[in-house]
């Protein structure tokens, strides 16, 4: 492992689950401790991300967390508005290298929990399982930030009963989901084995837990080949295509492997061919967020993976979300090219010569969105990244069978302009954020529509 300490970068850690669990306050909670921390590493934010160092990691774990670290800190990926990060993709398969799942104890497993641990489980992605708002629980007696094994010393005999009877309904779940699980400071084999955290986003409480368990998590996996070596040229993943006033368009992108700086080529998969440009400035986050937008960001010269980071240069209208990023050299240009061809190839979406629009807000969940309706025989007449337009409205206008003058949008927006088109035809638009329920709603949609 100390060999492998060498270039070893930052692993990236997406946060998931059912809305209102609390994934945004875990966040808030995991940054607001670092930052109120002054013995500890400064945090470092990143466009569509967080980065908190093993420094912070360790004053925040003082007590429970052993030596021997060779991880440099965790990258979490934050997720703004509608974006399914889970599905965004690396030239290896998941962009996350890990994930947490949050779950809110007192609720438990909810339709967009089990979505995220069906997409993880198809990832291989390993993960962890928060069981947030502890401090919920009847009788729960907090202490700011302590790590959980201790505070649930403290608590009566009647909620440690509580707390282990939703514990288990928990691992009942996940067993259902084919995993085998148990409470973390219960399990030996984290390679077969989910660990259950409990915690609270709101009093801090477990959060030192989870921090220990994901470094540890990545530890594992690392000797087991988890491929966290910055090599080379910077390959990335684009988060989302933003269009900056003053600015023009711009990626914000994470780079998963190597380097990219001012003034490298680099290629991106767009809409219809790869796009080769030049970056013209490499944008990170001010710490003290200013109002005018040119003030907003840092500009960088350089920067190693794990990273996000918002690229602006020429030509970017066509990248997607969930599109490819290369860095690459003039000499090896056309090989660059090719090798973003193919993996837009591998992402593109046999469609049927009738069916219905599917809309999606990354690569990946567009895969995903597809191959569920496949499973179910619905027929795909287009399927493409981005909002629904007005020009879909029309597109899904030109088919005849009405069983088919639909349009599915999955995390996505629908656009003003399609919005009012929409109201004076007779096209049905399904927009939802859980793939099941978007599903399930076409299909009571089309039953009633045969009889
Ligand atoms: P998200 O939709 O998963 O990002 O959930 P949020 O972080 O926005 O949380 C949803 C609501 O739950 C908010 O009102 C939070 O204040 C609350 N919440 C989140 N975590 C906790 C917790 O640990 N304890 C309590 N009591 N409330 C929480
Ligand atoms: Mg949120």
């Amino acid at each position: 492992v100390a060999e492998q300490a060498k270039n070893l970068r930052t692993p990236i850690v997406c946060v998931m689950g059912h809305v209102d669990h609390g994934k945004t306050s875990l966040l808030d909670k995991i940054r607001g401790t670092a930052v109120v921390d002054k013995e500890a590493g400064a945090i470092t934010q990143h466009i569509g991300a967080t980065e908190v160092p093993l420094s912070t990691i360790q004053t925040l774990c003082k007590g429970i967390m052993g030596g021997n670290v060779v991880v440099p800190g965790l990258l979490f990926i934050d997720t703004p508005g509608h974006h399914a990060f889970t599905t965004l993709r690396s030239r290896g398969g998941a962009l996350a290298d890990l994930a947490v799942v949050v779950v809110d104890i007192n609720e438990g497993f909810q339709p967009q929990t089990i979505e995220a641990i069906n997409i993880l489980k198809q990832f291989k992605t390993p993960f962890l399982v928060a069981a947030n708002k502890i401090d919920r629980i009847q009788g729960w007696t907090p202490t700011k930030n302590m790590p959980f094994i201790k505070s649930f010393a403290n608590q009566p005999e009647f909620v440690k009963n509580v707390i282990e009877t939703r514990t288990y309904e928990l691992v009942g779940k996940l067993s259902d989901l084919g995993f085998s699980s148990d409470r973390y400071d219960r399990i030996r084999d984290f390679t077969r084995n989910v660990g259950i955290i409990p915690l609270s986003a709101k009093t801090g409480e477990g959060v030192p837990d989870l921090l220990m368990m994901l470094i540890g998590l990545a530890q594992k996996f690392l000797e087991d080949g988890l491929k966290l070596h910055v090599t080379g040229p910077g390959l990335g993943t684009v988060l989302e295509l933003k269009e900056e006033r003053g600015l023009g368009y711009t990626i914000d992108t994470i780079f998963y492997d190597g380097e990219v700086r001012t003034g490298d080529t680099i290629v991106i998969g767009g809409k219809n061919k790869p796009i080769v440009t030049k970056v013209r400035a490499l944008l990170k986050p001010k710490p003290n967020r200013e109002i005018r937008i040119e003030e907003k960001f840092d500009r960088v010269n350089k920067l190693t993976a794990a990273a996000g980071v918002k690229i602006l240069a020429p030509n970017l209208e066509e990248a997607m979300a969930g599109s490819p990023v290369r860095v690459t050299k003039e000499a090896n240009l056309e090989s660059a090219i090719n090798e973003i061809e193919a993996e837009m190839e591998r992402a593109r979406i046999e469609c049927d010569e009738l069916g219905i629009m599917v809309k999606a807000d990354t690569l990946g969940s567009l895969e995903a969105i597809v191959n569920e309706l496949r499973a179910a025989d619905i027929k795909i007449g287009m399927a493409e990244v981005g909002d629904i337009s007005k020009k879909d409205i029309i597109n899904a206008e030109t088919i005849n069978d009405p069983l088919y003058r639909v349009v599915l949008g999955f995390n996505v927006n629908m656009l003003p302009d399609a919005k009012d088109y929409l109201s004076n035809t007779d096209i049905k638009v399904f927009n939802k954020d859980v793939i099941y329920h978007l599903i399930d709603s076409y299909k009571e949609w089309e039953r009633v529509q045969r009889e």
